[in-house]
């Protein structure tokens, strides 16, 4: 307890000069990021029937007649999510748009519009907006997207990006976190790690630029890691494929935090356990090789690199049948009961349990 004066503490229960605090400091880092979405969670109260899914998935949906809505958000900070020293405005515009391309994807959806709110400080130009508009027109037409609308303002510093994603599906076809069964088989669309190593590979190059601005990037066989960081992808021809196979994964999210943490997002809200092979993760070659570059356990970072957009997802043994020859999809492992834990079996055959080490905006390890 505390005594501070009443007109200098939000939390002061009466007007008198003092009083005292019923509510103690708690800092964010404290609960995290996902901590402090499940307190926000605490205090929403949903009061439309045709609220079909709010917090808690890749994105809410919302029944119109026959149809689902399906609505998603980001929101992209310079100096938290990209720096601007090595990330091109073009490709910030595409990425920005395809994060939440990605969520909608993430359900089973097809994302057909978007609008783009921008923050901008006075260090940005006409022709600056213009290229990061470039990139957002890119994706849009790359994916069949329609810009219709938004919010334009000043920022103290910096730039900011929120982009909100929407789509429509049929109530039946929606996939969401919490419905995978345990006996399912886990999947995962491309490859994992790529990105990350991406990063890594930008950073050391900006490190190497300011110590010796006269240097040359030596980004040749970097193209593939550094292309995934900087210009992913949204899994959107996958939906194509499912609706092609007659699939309705039973539960699905996109990869954006990392495997491991998104993982742990399907079994927690599905209630399962799980567990996965190192031996299946797939990789591609420069991801295997540029770890070892930097001195990083390769399963290390397809686990816990993040950004890689692709999609994790559940199906039932006998729809995984139709999916076994696809040639970008591969099985990692299988849902378990609850109790069992979510495991990673590494190649020599020891259980080690998953951990979260993911992107947390408020923890240690921020971005
Ligand atoms: P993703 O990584 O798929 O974009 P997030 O982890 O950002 O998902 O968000 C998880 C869920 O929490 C989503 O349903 C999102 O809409 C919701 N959410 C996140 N931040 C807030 C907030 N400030 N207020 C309300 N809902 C939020
Ligand atoms: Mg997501």
């Amino acid at each position: 307890m505390q005594y501070v004066p009443a007109g200098q503490n939000q939390y002061a229960t009466n007007t008198k000069e003092y009083s005292i605090i019923k509510m103690k400091r708690t800092e964010l880092s404290e609960l995290g990021e996902f901590g402090l979405i499940d307190r926000i969670k605490e205090t929403v109260l949903l009061r439309n029937t045709n609220t079909i899914r709010g917090i808690g998935d890749d994105a809410a949906v919302m029944e119109y007649g026959e149809t689902c809505v399906l609505v998603s958000t980001d929101l992209l900070v310079e100096g938290i999510h990209f720096d601007l020293s090595y990330v091109p405005l073009r490709h910030l515009g595409y990425k920005a748009v395809v994060v939440n391309l990605s969520d909608i994807a993430a359900m089973n959806a097809i994302p057909q519009h978007i609008t783009v709110s921008v923050a901008l400080s006075n260090r940005f130009s006409v022709e600056a907006v213009t290229e990061l508009y470039e990139g957002i027109s890119l994706a849009c037409e790359h994916y069949g997207i329609d810009l219709v609308g938004g919010d334009t303002t000043t920022s103290p510093a910096g730039l900011t990006i929120s982009i909100t994603a929407m789509g429509t599906a049929a109530r039946a076809d929606i996939a969401y976190r919490n419905t995978a069964r345990p006996g399912d088989v886990i999947c995962v669309t491309g490859d994992l790690g790529a990105a990350y190593l991406g990063l890594q590979v930008l950073e050391r190059e900006k490190q190497e630029f300011l110590a010796n601005p006269d240097m040359e990037p030596k980004l040749d066989d970097k193209e593939y890691l550094v292309g995934r960081q900087l210009k992913p992808e949204a899994r959107t021809d996958i939906i194509y494929d499912f609706r092609d196979l007659g699939i309705v994964p039973s539960s699905m999210i996109d990869i954006s935090d990392g495997l491991a943490s998104d993982l742990l997002h399907l079994c927690k809200a599905s209630g399962t356990g799980a567990a996965i092979y190192e031996a299946e993760l797939p990789a591609d070659d420069a991801t295997l090789l540029t770890a070892t570059e930097f001195n990083m356990s390769p399963t290390t970072c397809i686990m816990n690199g993040g950004e890689d957009y692709e999609l994790l997802f559940t199906v039932s043994q006998q729809q995984y049948e139709k999916l076994r020859n696809h040639r970008d999809i591969k099985a990692i492992g299988v849902m378990r009961d609850a109790g069992e834990g979510v495991l990673l079996m590494s190649s020599a055959g020891n259980p080690y349990v998953v951990q979260a080490q993911g992107w947390n905006h408020f923890g240690d390890n921020k971005l």
